[in-house]
């Protein structure tokens, strides 16, 4: 007898494209918000000894204790919050997506945001609800609280500074949405590094706050490593959903290392920051192009046929992200992450090219 997924498979999931990640290979990669530059090659010395010594034979210990106290210290978690390690804050998005699954369980959203908040609500068995952002990208805090107010969601994201758009939210927003929410607010910090703001500070004065980070944006978004801070009663809830070993001792002993080299890393995207100045300015200068300000690494533009453009640049060997269909808001849009100066060359040669602009202008 022969089965087939449709009547298997949820239908949900039969419904879904899945998260798709176009293939790299001889591309100049600027699509994924990566950091270009790998440690120096004296730290990529120490940190091979560092992994060789691992005993990779064991599982992993269960409270990885050295890594979590080297969270809260680079990071400034404050005393009296609780860190959780996920394997890249998307597990964490999980973890806190399949915990709150109550039957009838929403989540609220500002649309376009990042999209495994939508695939992760979707999958876990809850609604959610994207509210528009406004027309100038920021929050419209009203329609926000609205849909709040109406769907007592046990879940607000705010990505900050939010994926795809690069802009952080008004602080006077998102503490109106602290004080509305009926459940918990979830910051994701993932570009934090590139904005130089954080709600980890606001820790201790709202209960219902979560603040999560990742180090992958910093430069190690090849280890999966995500780590979230919260009260301790929400923590020790989601560490019920956590999958047991989660952080592979490869992993757990990478993140340790860079950790305690974070000034290598903060170096790299300090010069980043510069990098998105001088890149935004060079994009600004490109008849038809509409260059949206951003706090992260990687710029909004708006070209026109986006579709057409992002085609026509990786036949020119780079590979950016078309984000025109993502929303209404985006139509037009390209998301380029910035990369070394080399790499933001060729990606404006490229997007000249595909705009038939001649070079140089
Ligand atoms: N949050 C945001 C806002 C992101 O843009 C991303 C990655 N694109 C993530 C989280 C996931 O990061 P990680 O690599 O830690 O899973």
């Amino acid at each position: 007898m022969s089965v087939s997924p449709q009547d298997l498979i949820r239908p949900e999931v039969l419904a879904m494209a899945g998260y798709h990640v176009p293939p790299a290979a001889g591309l100049v990669k600027l699509d994924a918000m990566e950091n270009p530059y790998l440690l120096p090659p004296e730290l990529r010395a120490a940190l091979a000894e560092r992994l060789a010594a691992v005993a990779i034979n064991r599982y992993p210990a269960p409270s990885y204790t050295r890594l979590k106290q080297l969270v809260r210290e680079t990071l400034g978690v404050p005393a009296g919050a609780d860190v959780l390690l996920g394997n890249g804050s998307d597990e964490l998005i999980t973890m806190m997506s399949v915990a709150t699954a109550r039957p009838g369980a929403t989540v609220v959203a500002p649309a376009p945001s990042f999209v495994m908040y939508d695939l992760s609500t979707r999958l876990a068995g809850s609604t959610y609800v994207p509210v528009p952002l406004a027309a100038d990208l920021s929050l419209d805090l009203q329609a926000m609280l609205a849909a709040i107010e109406r769907h007592r969601p046990a879940i607000v994201w705010l990505a900050y500074p939010n994926n795809p758009t690069g802009n952080c939210f008004e602080r006077a927003d998102v503490e109106a949405i602290l004080a509305a929410a009926p459940g918990l607010v979830v910051l994701d910090e993932a570009y934090q590094p590139f904005a130089l703001d954080s709600w980890m500070d606001a820790l201790p004065r709202h209960d219902n706050l979560v603040v999560m980070r990742t180090v992958s944006k910093l430069g190690l978004a090849g280890i999966r490593i995500g780590y979230m801070a919260a009260a301790p009663r929400w923590i020790a809830e989601f560490d019920k959903v956590r999958p047991p070993y989660n952080v592979s001792v490869l992993d757990e002993a990478a993140a340790e290392f860079a950790l305690e080299h974070l000034e290598v890393l903060l170096a790299q995207a300090a010069r980043l920051r510069e990098d998105r100045t001088s890149l935004a300015a060079a994009l600004a200068a490109i008849p038809g192009v509409v260059v949206f300000p951003s706090r992260a690494n990687f710029l909004l533009v708006r070209v026109g046929d986006s579709t057409a453009v992002a085609a026509g640049m990786r036949e020119r060997g780079v590979l950016i992200k078309d984000v025109g269909r993502m929303h209404p808001l985006l139509a037009g849009c390209l998301r380029l992450t910035v990369g070394t100066p080399a790499e933001n060359a060729a990606m404006l040669e490229a997007l000249r090219g595909a705009l038939a602009v001649p070079s140089g202008r």
